[in-house]
């Protein structure tokens, strides 16, 4: 699939609507989701234009993949959670239920995240 730089996470990026910032280093940005699922709900996602991990794990420079990751613990010790613990999680397409169409991880934290999936009956 193919970047579509309106998808709302690139406007954010590029300051053309705000976003409730909670770090950002070189390569990628976290902030605050606009609608929390947990007492921490924070996104975190690149700098660069990549659609999902397909997109990324392919394209992205290693130094992107290391400010991604380091971002990723980074939030987690700004938000408290790190020894109580969070779920990491990236919704990638159709199956993966993904909305926008920009690369980001879901931090949950500060509640317990339940159950890994909701099974369905018939596998
Ligand atoms: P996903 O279903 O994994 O694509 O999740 C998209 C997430 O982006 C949802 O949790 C939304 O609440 C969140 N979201 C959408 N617009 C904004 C925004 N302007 N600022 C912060 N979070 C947003």
């Amino acid at each position: 699939m193919a970047y579509d730089d309106q998808n709302i996470f690139a406007k954010i990026l590029r300051g053309e609507i705000p976003c409730d910032m909670v770090y950002e280093n070189e390569h990628a940005l976290a902030f605050n989701d606009i609608n929390p699922g947990r007492p921490v709900h924070v996104l975190v996602i690149p700098k660069g234009a990549y659609v999902d991990m397909n997109d990324f794990s392919v394209e992205a420079s290693a130094a992107e993949m290391v400010d991604l990751m380091k971002a990723i613990g980074e939030v987690a010790k700004i938000c408290g959670v790190d020894q109580s613990g969070f779920r990491l999680m990236s919704n990638t397409g159709a199956d993966g239920h993904q909305e926008v169409m920009h690369l980001h991880f879901h931090i949950f934290g500060g509640a317990p995240s339940g159950p890994m999936i909701k099974r369905i009956e018939k596998l």
